[in-house]
């Protein structure tokens, strides 16, 4: 980047002028430790141990307001590290929890925060077996920050999945509605009345997606990762980037809450470019397609799962409307609503 320049919200936007940061932020010569390291930019990264190979996450968590319909700061850092570890084929093992807090934090609110963090926690069947504690003077922090790191293993019956391994033919399926807990944080932020609330969509997603691998045979989920920052239009255009391939989506089919496009047009908000913390963009064989969204939709995560794409060949992503036109679905600049996770 330019010398002198600083660093705006739009850097942790999670779109492409994060990606500028970036090129900074991961200027490493030691980064890789002998499978997918840091240039990779994928959900996780990995390496190996006897053998197996081993998943690697961290996140930090700023999320503002700290509780939100739908769920709270801690069950976001469980579930965001739970979930690119799973989208990468692994079952997470073990976590670490560090907290940095600021004095004056309420004592109740720390409590109700680490018991989410515990029901996340067992449903994914992974541990919090480290972590550390900082408090800061009064102003010089908004709350607290959690930052989470994750470890997972690929067992024998999983295999490592990437966000890059599209190629054409794929079909491209969502695990759910989307937009859900971007459009609920910024209307429950900014104290809008719906009459009807938004809830976030915030979940560890593990068991499911381990469902879906075992669904199809081996090696026909092609491409995984969850559409968190910048939401399903970043990250599939990420997926399309990454592969070399072009997507083709459905408007029609594209599950979005009837509350969630309200509200996204009231706000001038696309909901295909906010997070969800509980949903998965997956990639998968033809043949194999429709085994996975079965056992996608058997999972109470994955109701509402659908088939919304295909991959051909070519570039970028182009979405089918309802009246029968096209129109490329970008890359967002950035998220429109800050701190979401
Ligand atoms: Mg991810």
């Amino acid at each position: 980047m330019r010398k002198g320049a600083e660093v705006i919200m739009m850097h942790g936007a999670g779109g492409e002028v994060m990606g500028e940061l970036l090129q900074t932020l991961t200027a490493f010569k030691h980064n890789n430790a002998g499978g997918i390291g840091l240039e990779s930019l994928d959900d996780g990264s990995t390496f190996e141990i006897g053998g197996k190979i081993i998943v690697l996450t961290t996140d930090s968590h700023v999320i503002k307001p700290i509780f939100f319909p739908g769920g709270n700061i801690g069950r976001v850092a469980v579930s965001g590290t739970i979930n690119d570890l799973a989208v990468m084929g692994a079952r997470p093992v073990a976590m670490t929890c560090a907290m940095v807090i600021e004095e004056g934090f309420s004592i109740d609110d720390l409590e109700k925060i680490v018991a989410s963090m515990d029901e996340a926690l067992g449903e994914s069947g992974a541990s919090i077996i480290t972590g550390d504690t900082k408090v800061v003077e009064r102003g010089s922090l908004d709350g607290i920050v959690i930052n989470t790191a994750g470890v997972g293993v690929v067992d024998d019956g999983s295999y490592l999945i990437r966000d890059k391994g599209l190629v054409p033919g794929d079909k491209i399926i969502v695990s759910g509605t989307l937009g859900d807990h971007g459009l609920a944080i910024i209307t429950h932020r900014e104290g809008f009345d719906l009459g009807d609330q938004l809830r976030s969509d915030v979940a560890p997603l593990y068991a499911m997606i381990a469902a879906a691998i075992r669904a199809a045979p081996k090696g026909t989920i092609h491409a995984m990762k969850d559409p968190t920052r910048g939401g399903f239009a970043a990250c599939i255009n990420e997926m399309a980037r990454k592969a070399g391939v072009k997507v083709v989506v459905d408007q029609e089919s594209m599950p979005i809450r009837e509350n969630v496009a309200a509200a996204g047009g009231l706000l001038g908000i696309d909901p295909l470019q906010v997070a969800n913390e509980g949903k998965c963009v997956i990639g998968v064989s033809a043949a194999a397609a429709d085994a996975v969204l079965a056992a996608l939709k058997k999972h109470p995560y994955g109701r509402e799962a659908a088939i919304v794409g295909v991959v051909v060949d070519g570039i970028g992503v182009v979405m089918k409307t309802r009246i029968g036109g096209e129109r490329f679905i970008e890359p967002p600049m950035g998220d429109p609503v800050p701190r979401v996770c």
